[in-house]
């Protein structure tokens, strides 16, 4: 008999075709198998025993990499093949859709040819086989073979070709081998981009190591894209790079040789560990010890710090040199930015930054930075979710009949393409406010499209009529359905932990600043969520905002704006606060500012009220990056105790209804008439815990009233471990079910999902 069988999910680029080729053999099947588009065909005559048998194994015998999201089975008639063989693809792209896998480190099998001398691959540094190396980032095109990769540079040598062609070989059918004969080559440039060392040996990895001990700072191109390297426990080097970077306070990611030089400095929980060394290699942020001994300026006025394991064959090359030398290795990006992924764009723009390059010279087709992820409780937190996860689906708890592209908001941003149960959630793309990350976006978008070969029609955006994302959504999509931000964040929610169609919780939507659907700027809100729809509840009190967007970059801004409820004027510039021009005058414009109401924009904002408290508390008094106020706050807070702090609740009229309010400006006052009389480590922590008690509070009234079970957590406030901790301990002790991100990040980079979900929905009921 014979058979046609079409399987989906991950099974290009993981050595699918070698294995139903091996199976297939074994079983003295007849036929062929071949990548067609986005899936995988297979022919098979024979005995039905034996086909019912390959059948079987495709299931439990696949690929490590690979993951069989269907099969589906064809009797067809026979064609009298004489054997089984591995036919070149077909192009059509049919409406299923399957996908590459991510990039993983280099294996064991790999790592250990890699240092064996004897081995025609020692010490080449992009050694990879069928279960490891990038996937992602080398492709251009489906279906995934090498003319359709950046490898298509690379003319496989006759051994390569040898291993490629031989179905027994361990790289059978790897699109990404090479060795030092065939495939790319480092190349090491000085500051004046003068060729230094060209080569495969060790001298290049040698003076490299050399370099950064020396306190060179280092471009060194990856996987998917060029970091920037310096020893982590040099000041004078660290110093420089973030004047040149105008990165001055931006925690760096370091990369370490292995577990133990990572304990050397850092306290690590078995979750922990279990992420730094699994082959995807996030960056993980870690709790620094009491012997840590890297610089200041690595993570300054953080009680965490971001650390890797190495993870392609150059890192590992390197730290065998390096040793127990820990490395700052940060995206090479300006502030904003996307990371910078070719030679010539890394000589543009890190010109008087870097004091050498290390490059090679294969293309990155996909941009992607590491992925970062904190563990919260025993619940992992993606802060980015990049490399080693992107591009792998994410399950949906139930299929949508519309396909919908969700383009994220504004910061921190992502895009998704929903199809069917299937979310594809990009990589991290940063700030679309840059015209630069913004054309990045589009290309990521474009490339999504591309690589899942679905092409949606309807598309979701922000309500915000200002952000680019939502422009550029508006002049390309068939149809575009603007979701307001927090709805987007507690649906995202909902997804990530499978609820059914007609779920319905509680949201605590904690977070930064989202366009609200009365046109003020929401980010403490209490929301009834159902797939379908919204109601706001509850929020924290409406605080003026002088000057904007301005009082996000200098928080005493907010502190002057909540306090000038209940202070007079005399009082409010007696103030010790900081401000741009470092000096008072500044503070007595914003005073008559918010008197006169010009350019006062009205919020809910939890960060803001955050950043108001870190600022009061003489923690932060200017935003260089984004969460750095609520992060060092944290910070100061984690070694405090808890002080009474009363709650108050009021009302607030919004339109026709009613709204209860948690009253933050009690809050600020009680922490001002205590800033003689207690720690600032204690009242930055009563001060956290009387936010996170009051939302939770809110949130379960409302729930109460709603006759709801489950209250759930979204939103950039959720890296908090002390106020997530603090809300959970108050929900479940209350005996509500209590939900929290675990696949996708809670952060803006979670935004794309929702807006994909409720547009899929409300564009079935139009
Ligand atoms: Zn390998
Ligand atoms: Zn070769
Ligand atoms: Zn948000």
């Amino acid at each position: 008999m014979s058979e046609k069988i079409h399987v989906y999910g991950i099974i290009q680029g993981v050595g699918f075709r070698p294995f139903v080729y091996r199976i297939a053999h074994e079983h003295e099947l007849r036929g062929y198998v071949l990548n067609f588009g986005n899936g995988v065909e297979i022919w098979v005559e024979g005995d039905k025993r034996e086909i019912d048998e390959v059948l079987h194994d495709l299931n439990t015998e696949k690929p490590p990499l690979s993951k069989i999201d269907e099969i589906i089975i064809e009797k067809v008639h026979q064609k009298g093949f004489e054997d089984f063989t591995i036919k070149k693809s077909k192009k059509n792209v049919s409406t299923k859709s399957s996908i590459i896998p991510p990039d993983v480190d280099i294996c064991e099998n790999c790592l250990s040819e890699m240092f064996s001398r004897s081995d025609r691959r020692y010490h080449y540094p992009f050694t990879v086989c069928m279960n490891c190396g990038p996937r992602y980032t080398t492709v251009s095109y489906l279906p995934y073979d090498r003319q359709n990769t950046t490898m298509i540079d690379f003319p496989l040598c006759e051994k390569c070709n040898e291993e490629y062609t031989s179905p027994t070989d361990r790289r059978h059918h790897a699109q990404s081998i090479c060795c030092s004969d065939c495939g790319p080559k480092m190349m090491l440039y000085n500051g004046k981009r003068w060729l230094v060392l060209e080569s495969h040996s060790d001298e290049i990895i040698i003076k490299t190591a050399k370099l950064l001990n020396e306190g060179s700072v280092i471009a060194i191109k990856g996987i998917g894209g060029i970091h920037i390297a310096a020893k982590a426990i040099d000041d004078v080097s660290l110093l420089r790079l973030r004047k040149n970077l105008g990165r001055p306070e931006q925690p760096f990611a370091v990369m370490t040789r292995d577990m133990e030089t990572a304990r050397s400095f850092t306290l690590v929980n078995s979750i922990e560990e279990e992420l730094l060394t699994s082959n995807r290699k996030p960056i993980v942020a870690l709790e620094k010890s009491d012997k840590f001994y890297l610089s200041e300026y690595v993570a300054p006025g953080l009680h965490n710090i971001a650390v890797m394991l190495p993870y392609t064959g150059l890192h590992h090359l390197l730290f065998k040199e390096l040793g127990d030398t820990t490395c700052v290795m940060t995206s090479a990006n300006l502030p904003g930015r996307p990371m910078i992924k070719s030679n010539k764009e890394a000589f543009e723009k890190l010109d008087g930054v870097v004091d050498y390059y290390l490059l090679h010279n294969r293309r990155i087709a996909n941009r992607t930075d590491d992925s970062v992820v904190r563990v919260i409780g025993d619940k992992t937190s993606f802060i980015r979710r990049s490399r080693g996860y992107v591009p792998e689906p994410i399950e949906m708890p139930f299929a949508f009949e519309t396909d919908v592209l969700g383009v994220g908001p504004e910061l921190n941003n992502t895009v998704t393409v929903l199809n069917g149960d299937q979310a594809y959630v990009s990589q991290y793309i940063g700030d679309t406010k840059k015209i630069e990350t913004l054309e990045y976006h589009n290309e990521v978008a474009e490339h999504m499209k591309r690589l899942t070969g679905i092409n949606p029609l309807v598309w979701g955006c922000d309500l915000h009529p200002g952000f680019n994302t939502t422009h550029h959504a508006m002049e390309n999509a068939k149809k575009t359905i603007k979701v307001q931000h927090h709805y987007a964040h507690l649906v995202s929610l909902m997804a990530d932990a499978m609820l059914p169609r007609d779920a319905k919780i509680m949201g605590i939507a904690a977070d930064g600043a989202g366009y609200g659907t009365d046109g003020t700027v929401w980010g403490g809100e209490i929301l009834e969520v159902s797939y379908d729809d919204f109601r706001r509840c509850a929020s924290l009190e409406t605080q003026p905002m002088p000057g904007g967007d301005a009082a996000a970059y200098y928080p005493s801004r907010m502190v002057l704006g909540i306090l000038s409820k209940v202070l007079s004027d005399e009082e409010l510039a007696k103030m010790k606060l900081r401000f741009r021009h470092e000096n008072y005058k500044e503070g007595q414009i914003v005073i008559e500012q918010l008197r006169r109401g010009v350019n006062v924009i009205p919020t809910t904002s939890t960060g803001r009220v955050l950043d108001a408290i870190s600022s009061l508390l003489g923690i932060t008094h200017y935003r260089s990056y984004e969460g750095e106020p609520a992060m060092k706050l944290e910070s100061i807070a984690r070694h405090g105790k808890i002080l009474e702090i009363p709650l108050r609740f009021k009302i607030e009229r919004d339109g026709h209804e009613n709204r209860t309010v948690l009253d933050t400006t009690q809050i600020l006052l009680n922490i001002y008439e205590n800033l003689d009389v207690h720690s600032r480590a204690d009242l930055a922590f009563s001060a956290e815990d009387a936010i996170a008690t009051g939302l939770a509070e809110l949130a379960i009234n409302a729930a109460e009233k709603q006759g709801i079970g489950t209250i759930g957590l979204s939103g950039g406030v959720a890296y908090n471990e002390h106020m997530t901790t603090r809300m959970r301990e108050i929900v479940e002790s209350n005996d509500f079910t209590f939900i929290l991100h675990s696949k996708i990040p809670t952060g803006d980079g979670g935004v794309s999902l929702g807006q994909a979900i409720i547009a899929s929905l409300k564009a079935d009921k139009k």
